[in-house]
């Protein structure tokens, strides 16, 4: 018992009647074999089908190897003996009008590139090619898509049949896949040539557009990904408005964006250098103010102090001071994930990271570090809670 598969010579017809030649299950789902159908089964790189049987969902077309039956699985079950098929439209037509520009890109990427077609892979997602070349230049894809696009404007008409075996031997196929009994052909307007089982156009001109989107080096083989028709024109339409509004927000032409770009990079770099620079300077004048007013202890001076900025600012403060001899920093940064930054200078052995373990049991958190230099924290906590558990390490000090 097998199907009928009537997508083969029409692949336009999207509502059909059909007896039931078989009820089953594929996996854990219920399916149903008809006697003809106009579903497409998943293969050759293109995703089944979907649509409705009397009504309930079809989710997915197997052809069953055994007897190449065509398996509907469904959503639900089904008793009937003959049902009405309805077929998602829209689907169809995108894998429709993708697999023959597929074709074309393919032949197109041989004439134009001399890139041999590998593998292909259609999904909702993306469309995908991998071909057997890794150096293509910039020159030779602009061959291949004004070839590709021309066959496309030129609306030629594509057949596809069933040539007896000595016809087929005639032919000047591009891929001949390994499959047993008769070999469907697709013949795209005398531009290819190729053996194939898929959905394809009456003529290129409903294809619209093939436009190569991108192109990566994967290996030995490069693996594009291509967009025709509404695919094509969304992708063109979300890519104009980036473009559009990043050239207005620079106050540019779209033409002139990297230029534009590659100018604010370098602001930023120089300008995060001057920052840094400017930082320091202000940290060492800052310093040189603390240990003015800091403590004398015995043998080092002592500067133990929260503040409300962040860390970052706070650690290079920490640095400046004990960048001098005979210093120990006790600084905190308040806020919603407050720092303690405890350091002293090389000059000095005493080890700081009791007094940070000592300040973090007031003030929570965790950290560590080495007997010069110590961090911790990472909770939220305000200018006060953050001095208090400085001043608990500071008393460790006596
Ligand atoms: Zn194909």
């Amino acid at each position: 018992m097998t199907t009928e598969r009537l997508y083969y010579a029409d692949s336009y017809t999207l509502s059909f009647e059909a007896d039931v030649l078989e009820v089953t299950t594929h996996g854990e789902r219920p399916a149903l074999v008809l006697n003809r159908t106009y579903f497409y089964p998943e293969g050759g790189g293109q995703p089944a089908d979907r649509g409705t049987l009397n009504g309930v969902r079809v989710l997915d077309v197997q052809s069953r190897p055994s007897d190449r039956a065509v398996l509907h699985v469904l959503e639900a079950p089904l008793q009937a003996r003959r049902v009405t098929g309805e077929i998602d439209g829209e689907r169809r037509r995108d894998f429709r009008l993708h697999h023959s520009g597929q074709h074309i890109l393919s032949q197109a990427l041989e004439r134009a590139a001399a890139a041999r077609t590998l593998s292909v892979h259609m999904s909702e997602a993306s469309m995908t090619l991998d071909v057997d070349r890794v150096d293509i230049a910039p020159e030779e894809w602009e061959a291949v898509e004004n070839l590709a696009n021309r066959i496309v404007l030129e609306d030629r008409p594509v057949r596809a049949w069933f040539p007896k075996p000595k016809e087929l031997a005639a032919l000047n196929i591009r891929k001949l896949p390994e499959v047993e009994g008769r070999l469907r052909v697709v013949d795209v307007g005398g531009f290819d040539l190729t053996a194939c089982g898929g959905t394809h156009v009456a003529r290129t001109g409903e294809i619209g557009v093939i436009k190569v989107v991108k192109a990566e080096r994967r290996g030995e083989t490069t693996r594009l990904e291509f967009k025709c028709g509404e695919r094509a024109l969304r992708d063109y339409r979300a890519k104009n408005d980036v473009a559009n509004r990043l050239a207005a927000s620079l106050t540019v032409g779209y033409w002139e964006l990297p230029e534009a770009v590659g100018r604010l990079q370098e602001q930023n770099r120089a300008l995060q250098s001057e920052l840094k620079a400017a930082r320091e300077r202000l940290a060492a004048y800052e310093a040189a103010t603390l240990l003015a007013e800091a403590s004398q202890r015995d043998g080092y001076r002592l500067v133990a102090r929260a503040f409300a900025r962040n860390a970052d600012e706070v650690r290079l403060l920490a640095q400046a001071l004990t960048a001098e001899a005979g210093v120990v920093a006790l600084l905190g940064a308040a806020g919603e994930r407050a720092q303690l930054i405890f350091a002293r200078s090389a000059d000095l052995s005493l080890d700081v990271q009791p007094l940070l373990k000592k300040a973090l049991e007031a003030l929570g958190g965790r950290g560590g570090g080495r007997p010069n230099l110590a961090q911790g924290g990472g909770v939220s906590a305000d200018l006060a809670q953050v001095q208090a558990a400085i001043e608990a390490a500071a008393a460790l000090l006596g």
